[in-house]
């Protein structure tokens, strides 16, 4: 964003001390991450009231700073404005930023695959667009609107991640962005608790269209009958669906090689396509990305190009060149039992490469019954043609312990990401493939790095 301060103050209705002409080039909310440029908004909130650092952000280079009206002793020195409520200053001044902004907004939400899909229709259309998108998961009432603020005039499409847990969020998010295309990658069991239902679920991201603009065309899981449901229900809706089958866009022969998952997609758009992670629901969010890319009038040759090259946020069923020829699949980024076993049954049904082993940390955070949860690994493990597992962590010792008379290779170290790779490294061949999956906090990519090919 370049505003000058007095246009801020007018889309704000406020007061003001010390104002003028002066640019102000981003937003910031976090005294330590104050640039110069920066228009700080301090919030106050039950622990930390953000007034004290106003002084240090102006030190720090701030141009100007919010102040709440019922916050006594504001410092006489400084250019201040003065709101009501800081979260709805931020909010009025995206709002304000946003009906000056030309490019194409693009609203991302459902209850699964919003950073996926974000970062592959970002990625399908950068190469060929001015492309600024959510940074990692700043998806909220706070998020957004400092991601819109952070547009820059010649920003061509913005990509915008939405989340919410609770009816009237998406609405207000929506609403907020204006989007030219609106994303609904699908509908789960999360919120259930605040929605009731997977029809309230539906119904709350359904929302998304509150703030279409007009011409806005919505885009979403057709293999979800809750949301075919409500898009019929609208009759002057714009719409394209994607999904498995029976959708506009449909993915067909999903395959997995060793450069990630190749498709063929059959409906609007006939052509075949390869996206570098693995995991046939990624595969389905990359229909929302080829879809949208069309729609802006990429050809399908430019699509396919900047599609096999996307990079997710890292360490999601990523494909990664292995020593000796082997394939790694880095899933390191996090794991709780479901997951663990979605990976498992990848897996199992992968013939990408023939001998298989696993790389498996300790799951965290699963409080009282964490041991029962390790251990009861053990039983789908048995069942599965493997090669090898190898345990990494102090709570693996209890899944090692299940596997004690089990007749494949099984090793185990509490914390010794070196050994681990020293005793891995032996497997490996060009008909190796290694899954690697652990909680963050594990950091499994350090033995992945001691396994994978140099660039
Ligand atoms: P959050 O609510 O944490 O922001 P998100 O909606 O942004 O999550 P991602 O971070 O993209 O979702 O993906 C989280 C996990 O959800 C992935 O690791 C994957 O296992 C699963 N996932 C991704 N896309 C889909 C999808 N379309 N349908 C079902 N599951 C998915
Ligand atoms: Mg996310």
């Amino acid at each position: 964003m370049k505003r000058n301060l007095v246009t801020i103050q007018q889309w704000l209705q406020a007061e003001g001390q010390h104002i003028a002409n002066q640019q102000v080039t981003g937003v910031c909310i976090d005294s330590r991450s104050v640039q110069a440029g920066d228009l700080f908004i301090p919030f106050r909130g039950e622990q930390v009231n953000g007034h004290q650092y106003v002084k240090g952000a102006i030190e720090q280079g701030a141009i100007a700073a919010l102040w709440l009206k019922d916050e006594p002793n504001p410092p006489a020195d400084i250019p201040l404005l003065f709101v009501e409520d800081s979260e709805l200053a931020l909010q009025q001044m995206a709002r304000s930023y946003r009906s000056e902004l030309t490019c194409t907004v693009i609203g991302v939400t459902g209850s699964n695959g919003k950073t996926s899909t974000k970062d592959l229709i970002a990625g399908v259309l950068s190469p060929y667009r001015k492309v600024k998108k959510t940074e990692g998961n700043f998806n909220n009432e706070l998020g957004l609107p400092l991601t819109l603020l952070s547009v820059e005039d010649d920003t061509e499409v913005a990509i915008l991640e939405m989340g919410m847990s609770g009816f009237g969020e998406i609405s207000f998010l929506s609403t907020l962005a204006k989007p030219q295309f609106a994303v609904i990658t699908n509908i789960g069991e999360a919120h259930m608790q605040d929605l009731g239902s997977r029809e309230g679920i539906a119904k709350a991201k359904f929302e998304i269209i509150d703030g279409l603009v007009n011409e806005g065309m919505l885009l979403y899981d057709g293999d979800e009958p809750l949301l075919q449901g409500l898009v019929n229900r609208q009759s002057d809706l714009r719409s394209m669906s994607f999904g498995y089958d029976q959708a506009d866009l449909t993915a067909q022969q999903i395959t997995s090689t060793d450069k990630g998952s190749s498709f063929t997609v059959v409906g609007k758009l006939e052509a075949h396509f390869t996206i570098p992670v693995y995991g046939s629901h990624q595969v389905k969010n990359a229909l929302a990305a080829i879809a949208i890319a069309t729609e802006l009038g990429l050809t399908e040759q430019q699509i396919e190009e900047s599609l096999s090259e996307t990079t997710l946020t890292n360490m999601r069923m990523q494909p990664v060149a292995g020593k000796k020829g082997s394939l790694i699949i880095n899933d390191a980024y996090n794991a709780a039992p479901t997951s663990m076993r979605a990976a498992f049954r990848f897996i199992e049904g992968t013939s990408v490469k023939e001998n298989k082993w696993l790389v498996l940390g300790d799951m965290l955070e699963l409080g009282t019954n964490e041991q029962r949860y390790h251990e009861e690994l053990a039983d789908e493990l048995k069942k599965m043609d493997l090669k090898g597992i190898a345990l990494f962590g102090p709570r693996m010792k209890w899944l090692s312990d299940q596997l004690k008379n089990h007749p494949i290779d099984i090793m185990w170290t509490a914390n010794d990401a070196e050994l681990l790779a020293d005793a891995l490294r032996p497997k490996l061949t060009d008909q190796t493939v290694v899954l690697f999956k652990g909680s963050r906090g594990m950091k499994l990519e350090r033995i992945v790095e001691l396994l994978a090919e140099e660039e």
